[in-house]
């Protein structure tokens, strides 16, 4: 039986062409900056977002905490979104490896921060307060792109305030492709962007955090420090940079499939979804309470993964093709008739 995998985009399956290029990948100690292939795909997404330069990392994870560690030092603080990944998803790094204090504030609906709210979190210069540093936010948001303009007032504050500004951009492809700008454009207005590899985009392992040389290096350490150094990390990078190369404009599918499936599932009484909030490859679902729970299980028997309770996020990928949503579709109307 076919799987149709919606839980996320990180349970992708390496293409041929990857698995070929990650068996042909000429690889050296990456750790002396001796790995040809990790050495080509850090310029190549270096160049593609405008930076200086790029880390080859294990995980957004890493990528993120290498980016807080860089901009800020002990007793330091970052402002970030109350749901943000780097934030809430990973494990207090920031505060248990690098002594570096949290500042959330609340999400607006479309996945920005209130620039009024982040000015009235920036600690006062004064020796009771923790000194914040930086602002991080993050691209897409729950699915939602953020706005060009709204990236543009966020760095003139920044620079007023005289706060460094990263980008946990996961999912910053699926946002340029969304927007029809090349992603160097949204990358434009940050001091450091994390990229995952691993994502929409593919690839089997790895993220990229870009920025100025100087940021770069200072990430370069702490990552050895992590003991994130690797040594033939070529074979790793080769499925990066077919990622790089071949899966960026292809997203455009994976949002179309978004939309169709939030379509198709609006037309189910029992379900809450709006096709117009479908921006990327996210949909968020509500099902009535008590067919929530079942649900999960009735799909499952025909190959169906999700996850979330009671909101489902359903997350399409280049492993679900048109024809998977239309079997979606059809499985859940047949669980509710
Ligand atoms: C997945 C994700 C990360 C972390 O990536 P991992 O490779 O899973 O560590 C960071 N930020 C966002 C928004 C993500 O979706």
């Amino acid at each position: 039986m076919r799987q149709i995998d919606l839980r996320s985009d990180t349970v992708t399956q390496p293409t041929r062409a990857m698995r070929a290029a990650m068996a042909e990948a000429a690889v050296g100690d990456d750790v002396y900056g001796e790995d040809p292939t990790v050495n080509r795909l850090e310029s190549m997404a270096a160049a593609m977002l405008g930076m200086e330069a790029a880390l080859f990392v294990a995980s957004g994870t890493q990528s993120n905490l290498l980016a807080l560690m860089s901009h800020c030092g002990r007793g330091d603080e970052y402002i970030a979104g109350q749901e943000a990944h780097c934030y809430k998803c990973e494990g207090g790094g920031a505060a248990v490896l690098g002594s570096i204090q949290p500042q959330p504030i609340d999400f607006e609906p479309d996945g920005t921060l209130d620039l009024g709210k982040v000015a009235r979190a920036i600690k006062p210069s004064d020796h009771h307060f923790a000194r914040t540093r930086l602002l991080c936010l993050e691209n897409t948001q729950w699915g939602m792109v953020l706005p060009l303009d709204y990236l543009a007032e966020a760095r003139a504050f920044t620079l007023e305030r005289e706060l460094a500004l990263h980008l946990d951009g996961a999912r910053i492809f699926n946002a340029a492709v969304k927007q029809g700008v090349e992603v160097a454009e949204i990358a434009r207005h940050f001091d450091s962007v994390s990229v995952c590899l691993s994502k929409g985009l593919g690839a089997p392992v790895g993220s990229l955090l870009c920025g100025s040389s100087h940021l770069v290096e200072i990430a370069r350490r702490w990552r050895k420090v992590l003991g994130g150094g690797m040594r033939q990390a070529g074979v790793l990078a080769a499925a990066g940079i077919v990622a790089l190369s071949g899966h960026v404009e292809r997203l455009a599918e994976d949002h179309d499939n978004a939309r169709q499936l939030a379509l198709g599932l609006s037309q189910i009484k029992e379900l809450q979804v709006d096709p117009a909030r479908v921006q990327t490859n996210m949909v968020f679902v509500r099902v009535a309470g008590k067919d929530a729970a079942p649900l999960a299980g009735f799909l499952e028997e025909r190959g169906i993964m999700i996850f979330g309770q009671p909101t489902l996020r359903l997350v399409t990928h280049l492993d679900v093709s048109a024809d998977d949503v239309d079997t979606v579709i059809k499985a859940f109307r047949d669980y509710f008739s």
